[in-house]
């Protein structure tokens, strides 16, 4: 029999806010050593109360409206009741009741065709600790606890291992594109919601929920292992399929059992009464979407139409901080094409030589521009360019100061050059003998010399024009 998988996913995604949920701890990312990040409210002392930091629900309204959803105007708390020791208060603030988001859509372009995912929920939540095990005991850190997380919950209506890739993807660049998290290994976390039936048929069958994967291959994999499970299992009544809760173990690429499912009433939801209802007014609700980043969508149609090439829009739109740089020296008035060249190379091979990555650029939209103006109106060459970004980088200088220090901008007239020229000529009369008996490479010998002595100031060019002329 041909059987159809469905498949609905929850994914918990950490937002990028400089503090925590209900306290003003940094994220974990700060933390250099376990429990670096904690405070009397996140590591649960009693008697502490929960205060909700405001760019958590910014965030998540814009998460919403980034996947077509309604955004309640009125949303709450409530306490997800059980016992673990990495959550010390023994119970997780989530939201039940009111969801800050609901009745999404996602499209998504497979090699199959067009397909819609319906979003049921968005809803913001604090993470839980990290247990952490050294022989036989075992250690908590509570540098995570109280991170904030959105989860959103999708319809049941995955129809293969392709789509879920496809939507993580793109919920992926979405996500980073826009600030609302940086998406990193860990960072994003899914369950899988799982179950097969018959082809043609209308019934769901008995569903199970791999939990918490990080990775997009570990998913994959999970999703092919899990269906294959499930149809030899009413194909062959090799086994009696129950709803339960299952965990993928990456070595063997197989599932096992962790416990029956929970049910709601597991957990004694009850509303926190600790936090007050969030009531988003028109104001702030039209604030929220002015700031929302374009549509990734419209926003690589508009670098596709100022030349720019689809590696070159993929880096821009996977990283937050180069879409904004690079919006921002455009609107200063820099030529686009020009601006991706200095940050996609330039800075990136500064920052690859100190160790570190395009995503780790921070440099002001002005410094940047003010560099990238020079060197495109001809004020500096583009040599002299590349050591002014290099200071302004590595020391954060002042480029024109620099530039005038170090005198990058002295002009040089053709009668100068052309004496500095004679000069070289004259003594390096090894190289141009070796150039007259057909060495071609004893010509950038006697260019690197010219250069030396003119001391990094004039157009290359136009130096390497006269040189030629000068050789005949
Ligand atoms: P619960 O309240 O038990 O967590 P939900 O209705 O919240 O159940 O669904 C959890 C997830 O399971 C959702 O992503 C949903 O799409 C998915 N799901 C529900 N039924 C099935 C099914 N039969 N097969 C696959 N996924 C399912
Ligand atoms: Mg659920
Ligand atoms: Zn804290």
């Amino acid at each position: 029999m041909k059987y159809e998988i469905v498949i609905g996913l929850e994914t918990h995604v950490e937002l990028n806010t400089k503090s925590k949920i209900f306290c003003s701890c940094g994220g974990h990312s700060e933390a250099k050593e376990p429990n670096d990040c904690v405070c009397p409210a996140c590591s649960g002392m009693p008697g502490m109360l929960p205060v909700m930091n405001k760019k958590v629900v910014e965030l998540a309204v814009t998460a919403g409206l980034m996947l077509n959803c309604e955004i309640s105007r009125y949303t709450t708390f409530d306490k997800k009741n059980y016992y673990y020791p990495d959550l010390p208060c023994a119970y997780q603030i989530t939201q039940l009741n009111h969801p800050i988001c609901t009745n999404g859509l996602v499209h998504l372009k497979t090699s199959e065709g067009e397909r819609d995912i319906r979003i049921k929920q968005i809803h913001m939540e604090e993470d839980a600790g990290k247990l952490v095990h050294v022989g036989k005991a075992s250690l908590v850190d509570f540098n995570r606890t109280s991170v904030p997380l959105i989860e959103i919950v999708t319809q049941p209506d995955f129809r293969s291992a392709e789509e879920v890739l496809v939507y993580l993807n793109k919920l992926k660049s979405m996500f980073r594109s826009g600030g609302i998290s940086e998406c990193e290994e860990g960072a994003m976390r899914c369950d899988v919601n799982i179950s097969v039936r018959p082809e043609g048929s209308e019934e769901f069958g008995v569903r199970t929920e791999i939990k918490n994967m990080a990775s997009f291959e570990a998913i994959e994999r999970a999703i092919h292992y899990e269906a294959q499970r499930h149809m030899d299992a009413i194909e062959f009544e090799t086994e009696e399929l129950v709803q339960e809760t299952r965990r993928f173990d990456d070595a063997s690429g197989k599932t096992f059992a962790m416990r029956n499912k929970e049910t709601e009433a597991d957990y004694r939801y009850f509303p926190d009464a600790n936090l007050m209802p969030i009531i988003i007014d028109d104001e702030w609700f039209e604030e929220i979407k002015a700031n929302m980043p374009a549509a990734i969508d419209e926003k690589a149609d508009e670098y596709r139409a100022a030349g720019i090439s689809e590696n070159e829009i993929e880096m821009i739109i996977d990283n937050h901080n180069v879409s904004t740089l690079l919006d921002a020296v455009v609107e200063i008035g820099c030529d686009p094409k020009s601006a991706v060249g200095w940050i996609l190379t330039e800075c990136a091979g500064v920052l690859r030589k100190n160790g570190k990555l395009i995503k780790d650029l921070d440099i002001s939209a002005e410094k940047m521009a003010a560099i990238i103006k020079m060197v495109d109106s001809g004020d500096i060459n583009r040599m002299n360019g590349r050591k002014t970004l290099t200071a302004v980088l590595e020391e954060d200088v002042d480029p024109a100061a620099y530039v005038k220090e170090n005198g990058f901008d002295k002009k040089v007239d053709t009668a100068t050059i052309e004496a500095i020229m004679d000069k070289v000529l004259a003594e390096n009369t090894q190289a141009l003998e070796d150039f007259r008996n057909g060495k071609v490479k004893a010509k950038q010998a006697l260019f690197g010399a010219c250069m030396r002595e003119l001391k990094g100031i004039g157009d290359p060019a136009v130096i390497r024009e006269m040189l030629d002329k000068k050789l005949g």
